[in-house]
């Protein structure tokens, strides 16, 4: 089983997109995939239809009481091979904590090593705060990625990101690989092309090659809440989806054969 996260401390620059948009693939092909929904505000599980508001079996019971059987609280989509672990409002109340005593900051990883046989990949949508949500899901991921709205004012918000996540790795002694995706890509502005070039001087190495561009069909896939690789499978958006999901499965690949070597 492999957990990538997906956080950035900026809203609205396609984290849950990215998230249902890869999660999508994955199901299509057939692999097993689970998506944690981190964030309060319950964009991910409202896009599947559950309500933030009435979840009562969700990922916030893990943390009340993490003696709970982590598969109680995942809900099966309109997908195959597609699972949801919904999060709930009362989630707000944990994200303020910054402190990960007691093993606070360990409870989803925990959870999810109760799951590693049943599915391929664990995608967690994480919420725009520094708090003891995104602690787990930095502590329980093999991978983070990172997207970043093509424009200058982006930039800024990523150094931060950056700093924090160092701040993490360094707290949680592990090693925290990350792909930095542009994001919102609009080839006709000259603001998204050349805060690209700042980003590809900047974050060479650790920065996608590619683009997510601006694609108008994702807010339709998401008003009938349907991952877009599932409804659209030509799509600019779900190419470019398709682009990334390959370079990530290389790179875990790669840390495949490190491992065994
Ligand atoms: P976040 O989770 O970071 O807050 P979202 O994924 O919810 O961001 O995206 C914010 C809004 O932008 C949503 O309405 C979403 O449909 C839209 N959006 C995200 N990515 C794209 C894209 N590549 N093209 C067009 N709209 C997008
Ligand atoms: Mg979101």
């Amino acid at each position: 089983m492999h957990i990538w996260t997906v956080a950035n401390q900026k809203g609205g620059v396609g984290k849950t997109t990215t998230a249902v948009s890869l999660a999508g693939l994955l199901a299509g092909r057939g692999r097993d995939t689970l998506l944690v929904d981190l964030d309060p505000q319950g964009s991910l599980s409202a896009y599947f239809g559950h309500d933030p508001e009435r979840v009562v079996r969700g990922v916030y019971n893990l943390f009340r009481t993490p003696a709970s059987a982590p598969a109680d609280v995942i809900l099966q989509t309109r997908y195959d091979h597609l699972h949801l672990m919904p999060a709930s409002t009362a989630l707000a109340t944990l994200d303020r904590q910054l402190s990960t005593q007691d093993g606070m900051g360990l409870v989803l990883a925990r959870a999810l090593a109760r799951l590693a046989d049943r599915y391929s990949h664990v995608i967690i949508d994480c919420p725009p705060v520094l708090g003891v949500l995104m602690v787990n899901a930095l502590a329980a991921c093999e991978h983070l990625i990172i997207p970043v709205q093509a424009e200058f004012l982006a930039l800024k918000g990523l150094e931060r990101m950056l700093s924090t996540i160092t701040m993490i790795a360094r707290s949680l002694r592990k090693a925290l690989p990350h792909t930095i995706v542009p994001t919102l890509f609009d080839r006709r502005t000259r603001a998204s092309s050349e805060s690209l070039d700042v980003m590809r001087e900047r974050y060479h190495g650790t920065l996608w090659d590619g683009v997510i561009p601006i694609d108008t069909q994702f807010r339709e896939a998401s008003r009938i809440g349907a991952p877009l690789p599932l409804v659209q499978p030509k799509a600019r958006g779900t190419l470019a989806y398709a682009e990334l999901l390959a370079e990530l499965l290389t790179i875990e690949e790669h840390y495949l054969t490190v491992v065994a070597k």
